[in-house]
């Protein structure tokens, strides 16, 4: 029999829900229970697919092919749970599903509402995530108590606990407790309202974690405490990390959170080992070494839009023992000001997925910068266009190359739809979504990065690049050095006669983890910090030479 816990938000947004849920998951990760991750989304897209990475940040992939919440990435970072389709459920989802019924008679005779057809749904989406192999559900119910949005599925948990029982369900409320420089002084209130509403709707927290840029003292506690209706051991301090969101979990061991929950929840569970994950912690805290890479994109302004690149850059630089400092680089000043002016101070560049035509010369004058100077390149999926046009156009001398994403009518259409997707009108879901395997060319780079001749990684793309343009590309150079046999599309490339030149039509970010950095990201980042060292040993022996 599984147990439940639904974690909601208070007071703001961008507390660190996701955060926060994935490291009890960790936690009880590491007290040997099994963990089942789950977001709901209260917006009515059916999933985040379609949004703007402005509107909404990264889009996750599944390996099951959704198109998902970026928390899901938080989840598989920190735990090992199972993460499928069944791990987001939007409002738009919940509804589609009901009306589709509705439409299929299921509901016949009855007027369809909210209460309780909806609230049954969702009940419904909870008890997916229920499978045999998992002993504690954490649901993190997204947006923020009090918005309209929340109703139906702060109803739905309220429901939930009363079917399943109050003891096999916890309610752990995120809640800021801001500090007023003016007083001097932390406060309370908004997290009071912020409960009191809670209550309002049925459900009494059991636990109240408290995002505070500075510890809290005991009288503050206690008054939460007394004024939350929450025992005074589970007002939970949650301050800000200083140094990685990977100390975020050892910071609520350290209030007891995790016995807290096992208590509450009567769970079996064995003692913590957190022993590996408190070195990785303390090895970010002591290096000293860094090493600059240029993320070279066009939604850069948005740290969210990039979000698993950025972790996966620094689970590497943990392995590396350097810290990765990210400079984000617009596209279109690649444009406007060329491609020395953003990079001649880097030692590596990155160019990550995206779509339509902003942008677009720029992230290629990167990767000729790159490519011509030496200079580690990784591309991700545009990426791995943008190099192949960059390789067409300057190296095989095919000028007008292009994608048909940017120009319908292109020549040379070295990048283009593949066949099964030029019927597709629909937008959502239909890109060539979640894994796929692919074979490695033996005596390649990235052969023995990862060490195998088989791999599988995630997908979210409609183009490819053209067969009919391979032989011209290889016989100049390029290597194709990974593929899908199945359909024999290129999935990797790389150039031998550079340092390190690697470019993936998949996305690899999305399974890195901080113990297991993924291994293109740690080749890599250890290919930067040897360009940065030998840049700087040349520094210094020019400099003794003058
Ligand atoms: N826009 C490109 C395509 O659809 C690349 C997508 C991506 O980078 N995720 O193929």
């Amino acid at each position: 029999m599984a147990r439940y816990i639904f974690v909601t938000g208070g007071v703001v947004s961008s507390l660190g829900k996701g955060l926060t849920a994935a490291s009890i998951g960790l936690l009880l990760e590491r007290r040997g229970l099994r963990v089942g991750m789950q977001k709901l989304d209260p917006y009515i897209n059916v999933d985040p697919g379609t949004m703007s990475p402005y509107q909404h940040g990264e889009v996750y992939v599944t390996d099951d092919g959704a198109e998902a919440d970026l928390d899901l990435g938080h989840y598989e970072r920190f735990t090992h749970s199972p993460i499928t389709r069944n791990s987001n459920f939007t409002t738009g989802r919940i509804y589609l599903s009901v009306i589709e019924k509705e439409r299929r008679g299921e509901y016949l005779g009855s007027t369809v509402q909210v209460v309780p057809h909806i609230t049954n749904e969702i009940k419904a989406a909870v008890l997916k995530m229920a499978t045999q192999d998992v002993d504690v559900v954490i649901t993190e119910v997204g947006g923020t108590v009090g918005d309209i949005e929340s109703l139906p599925f702060l109803e739905a948990i309220r429901q939930f606990a009363l079917e399943q029982g109050r003891d096999k369900v916890m309610f752990i409320h995120l809640t800021l407790v801001p500090y007023i420089r003016a007083a001097g002084e932390l406060k309370t209130k908004p997290s009071q309202h912020s409960v009191a509403q809670l209550r309002q709707i049925g459900i009494q927290p059991d636990v109240l974690v408290c995002r505070t840029e500075f510890a809290m003292d005991e009288d503050m506690q206690s008054k939460l405490s007394l004024f939350c209706n929450v025992p005074r051991e589970a007002v939970i301090e949650e301050r800000d990390v200083e140094t990685t969101i990977y100390e975020v979990p050892l910071m609520l061991q350290e209030h007891g959170l995790d016995e807290i929950i096992v208590r509450r929840l009567q769970l079996a569970a064995g003692d913590l080992h957190m022993d590996d994950w408190r070195e990785m912690v303390n090895t970010v805290r002591s290096i000293d070494e860094e090493v600059s890479i240029a993320v070279c994109g066009k939604y850069i302004q948005l740290n969210d839009s990039y979000k698993s690149i950025y972790e996966s850059l620094a689970h590497a630089g943990i392995s590396n023992k350097v810290k990765v400092r990210v400079v984000k680089v617009d596209a279109e000043a690649v444009e406007r000001d060329g491609a020395a002016a953003h990079l001649k101070n880097v030692s590596a560049v990155l160019v990550p997925g995206g779509f339509g035509h902003r942008g677009i010369q720029g992230k290629i004058e990167a990767v000729r910068y790159a490519r011509e100077n030496g200079l580690p390149f990784f591309g991700i999926c545009l990426g791995l266009q943008m190099a192949v046009i960059e390789f067409a156009r300057n190296v095989c001398g095919l000028g007008p190359a292009n994608s048909t994403e940017f120009e319908a009518e292109c020549p040379v259409p070295v990048i283009d739809l593949m066949d099964e997707q030029k019927g597709v009108e629909r937008k959502g879901g239909t890109m060539r979504l979640g894994a796929y395997p692919c074979s490695l060319q033996a005596g390649t780079l990235v052969h023995s990065l990862y060490g195998r001749d088989e791999i599988s990684e995630r997908h979210r793309h409609r183009y490819e690049v053209n067969n009919r343009y391979r032989q011209l590309l290889t016989a100049k150079g390029l290597v194709i050095s990974g593929t899908y046999r199945e359909k024999d599309l290129v999935e990797i490339i790389e150039y031998p006669d550079h340092p390190w030149f690697v470019a993936v039509q998949f996305h690899p970010e999305f399974k890195s983890r901080p113990l297991t950095p993924h291994p293109l990201f740690r080749g890599f980042v250890k290919a930067a910090v040897q360009h940065s060292r030998a840049r700087k040993a040349k520094a210094a022996a020019s400099g003794e030479a003058r």
